[in-house]
């Protein structure tokens, strides 16, 4: 079928090229997925988005006069498309529900050591000829205590590898596995004991009503002083301007984020030649103690193919009237 691909970046093209092989016509689009590109679709049969495409009602009723059949998510997450508008819009969606845990797992621990161990400093220093070690003292992760926010598949690869580095591990979730806790001896706990408990703190839980700001003045008040907080999952599980008060007042010590609650239209582009608008990312950035990256937590080779593959095998479910184990309903 003829597919649209909506903000196909040049690393992933390859990859789903391959997999489409002859049994899928891909149409590559730079744009992201808004209201005003939708015309870009006409003549195609489904739609396939990456997370900051705009899956609003307005959209998926523009899709669906341009007559689009299919919607297939190259993401897990899937809290930008109204699943609601696309069953009422006769609209089959479809998601990668797990394409590599272990890749966003290990960005995650990889944005821990990085600023634990001052890294990035580091380096610059070093590219300075600045061979000097003052400030640039960590921690001993052996013997910490790690809060895992959302024990799911990735939750649970971070806090194996956590494990390994021989940390006490908390746990919160709104259901509970006792027996695979026990391996990794993770006590499960609610989440403001685990705030004011944890010397890391890592957020694994999907973007809901019940998970927006999960994390604001209030739990970050609770928090040990000089905590260190890692967002791998969605940028509003963080209220951000409680969190650059947090790091103004030192409460919060170190800040790893994947992703921005405003990250929209700025994440994935190359905005070296643009005056930055954002206020609020622009005040993240002055402190030594963020590290940024720009939504590439899932970015390997492994994640990049089974993204292919799995969108691949959704469309031809589709488009073979099959049951589709990763369909996505009102109710998802
Ligand atoms: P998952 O569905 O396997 O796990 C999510 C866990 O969160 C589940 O155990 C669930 O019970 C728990 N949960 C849901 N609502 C909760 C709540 N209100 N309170 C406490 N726990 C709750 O998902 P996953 O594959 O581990 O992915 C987690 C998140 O990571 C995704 O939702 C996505 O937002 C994000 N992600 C980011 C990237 C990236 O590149 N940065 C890539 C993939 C996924």
């Amino acid at each position: 079928m003829k597919v649209a691909v909506y903000s196909a970046k040049k690393f992933e093209r390859d990859c789903l090229t391959q997999s489409a092989g002859s049994r899928h016509d891909l149409v590559f689009l730079e744009n992201r997925l808004s209201p005003g590109e939708t015309i870009l679709a006409e003549g195609c049969e489904a739609v396939c988005i990456f997370v900051n495409d705009d899956g609003s009602k307005n959209v998926v009723d523009r899709l669906a006069r341009a007559g689009i059949k299919y919607l297939a998510l190259r993401s897990a997450g899937f809290n930008h498309v109204d699943l609601k508008a696309t069953e009422k819009a006769g609209l089959r969606v479809c998601r990668v529900p797990e394409y590599s845990p272990y890749a966003v797992a290990e960005h995650t621990v990889a944005l821990m050591l990085a600023l634990n161990r001052k890294l990035i400093r580091a380096h610059t220093r070093i590219m300075d000829l600045n061979f000097s070690l003052d400030g640039l003292v960590g921690f001993d992760m052996h013997g910490k205590t790690a809060g895992i926010i959302g024990f799911g598949k990735i939750g649970r690869i971070v806090a194996q590898i956590m494990h390994g580095f021989g940390c006490k591990i908390l746990g919160y979730d709104i259901s509970r596995d006792e027996r695979w806790a026990s391996s990794y001896n993770v006590t499960y706990t609610d989440i403001d004991d685990l705030c004011s408990q944890s010397d890391i703190i890592s957020l694994h839980v999907p973007l809901t009503d019940r998970t927006k700001y999960l994390i604001h003045t209030g739990r970050i008040e609770k928090m040990k002083k000089g905590v260190m907080l890692i967002n791998t999952s969605r940028g509003a599980l963080v209220n951000t301007r409680d969190v650059i008060d947090g790091l103004k007042s030192g409460q919060i010590g170190y800040l790893g984020l994947d992703v921005y609650e405003e990250e929209k239209g700025l994440f994935f582009e190359d905005h070296s030649h643009d005056i930055l608008q954002d206020d609020v990312i622009a005040r993240l950035l002055t402190f030594q103690n963020v590290l940024i990256t720009s939504h590439q937590a899932f970015l390997t080779d492994t994640a990049l193919q089974n993204i292919a593959d799995t969108t691949m095998h959704n469309l031809d479910c589709f488009e073979k009237n099959l049951k589709c184990e990763n369909e996505l309903f009102a109710d998802s």
